[in-house]
C-alpha cells in the first residue's frame, strides 16, 4: 500500500544562519513529503521580533534551495493556500485564537523575578508557573504590560506517541501550570503560533530536535481548546552534540 501523503513543514526561526540540527531537520522533512508524494512547508518563525537577524530568513532560505530541499508552499512570490507562511504577517489569526480561548485565558502581570521566587524548576527545566494571577481580578490596574495566560483546565494530561522518541505523558497543569500564550510586549508565544499554524497549514508530522519534545503536550492541548480536528503526529530527532555531549 503506498504511504498516506504527508504534509510536513520546516519551521526555522530567523535568528542566525541554518545550523547542522536544522539542516537535519529540514532534510528529514523534506524526505517524508517527498517520498509520500505529500508537500514539504516551509514557515518562518519570526515572532521574536529582537532576535531576529536581518537576512537570515532569505539567507536560510537560500541554504535550503542550495541543498536541493526545495519547498512546495510558499511558492516565490510568497502565496499559496496557506499564505502568509512568515509568522510576523499572522498576527490577526493568533489574535483570532485568543479571542476564540476567551475566558480559558487571563492577563497576569507578575514579573520576572516575582516568577523566578515563585517557581520551582521542575524535572530539572521547566518552571510550573504557580497560577498567582489566575483567580485575581483581570479588570484590575495592572503593574505593567500584562502576558496573556491560558487557563489550563484541570486534568488536561496529554499522551503522545512521538515517532522517534516514543512514548511520552505530561499533565499540563502539574508540570508546566498556566503557560503564556502573549507576552507583556505583545509578542505572540511560541507555543500559541506554532500550535495554531501547524493545524491551519494542515501539518501532518512535524519533524523537529528533541528539545521540543517538551512542547508537544502544550501544543496538542491548545490545539483541541482551538477545536483542531486531528494533531498532527510528531518526530523529535535527537540533537546533534560533538564528543564532548555539546550542541
Ligand atoms: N522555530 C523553532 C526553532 O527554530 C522550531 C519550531 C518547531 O519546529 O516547532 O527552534
Amino acid at each position: 500500500m503506498p504511504p498516506a501523503p504527508l504534509r510536513t513543514r520546516f519551521a526555522p526561526s530567523p535568528t542566525g544562519d541554518l545550523h547542522l540540527g536544522g539542516l537535519l531537520c529540514a532534510l528529514v522533512s523534506f524526505a517524508l513529503a517527498r517520498a509520500s508524494g505529500g508537500a514539504f512547508v516551509l514557515r518562518m518563525e519570526d515572532l521574536d521580533a529582537p532576535r531576529v537577524v536581518e537576512g537570515s530568513a532569505a539567507r536560510i532560505e537560500a541554504d535550503l534551495a542550495r541543498l536541493g530541499l526545495a519547498w512546495d508552499e510558499p511558492a516565490p512570490d510568497g502565496r499559496g493556500a496557506h499564505a502568509p507562511y512568515t509568522q510576523s504577517a499572522r498576527g490577526a489569526l493568533y489574535e483570532a485564537a485568543l479571542a476564540t480561548l476567551g475566558e480559558l485565558t487571563y492577563p497576569c502581570d507578575c514579573s520576572r523575578s516575582e516568577l523566578l521566587a515563585a517557581s520551582a524548576p521542575h524535572a530539572g527545566e521547566e518552571r510550573v508557573y504557580p497560577g498567582t494571577c489566575r483567580d485575581k481580578d483581570p479588570a484590575r490596574a495592572m503593574r505593567r504590560p500584562p502576558a496573556r495566560r491560558l487557563r489550563v483546565p484541570e486534568g488536561s494530561v496529554v499522551e503522545v506517541v512521538d515517532l522517534a522518541a516514543g512514548p511520552l505523558r505530561q499533565d499540563v497543569g502539574r508540570e508546566v501550570g498556566d503557560f503564556v500564550l502573549r507576552r507583556g510586549d505583545g509578542v505572540f508565544s511560541y507555543q500559541l503560533a506554532c500550535a495554531l499554524d501547524d493545524h491551519a497549514m494542515a501539518i501532518d508530522l512535524v519533524v523537529r530536535g528533541r528539545d521540543l519534545l517538551a512542547s508537544t503536550p502544550r501544543q496538542r492541548l491548545l490545539g483541541r481548546l482551538l477545536g483542531a480536528r486531528r494533531p498532527p503526529r510528531t518526530l523529535h530527532l535527537p540533537l546533534l552534540v560533538n564528543a564532548a555531549g555539546e550542541r
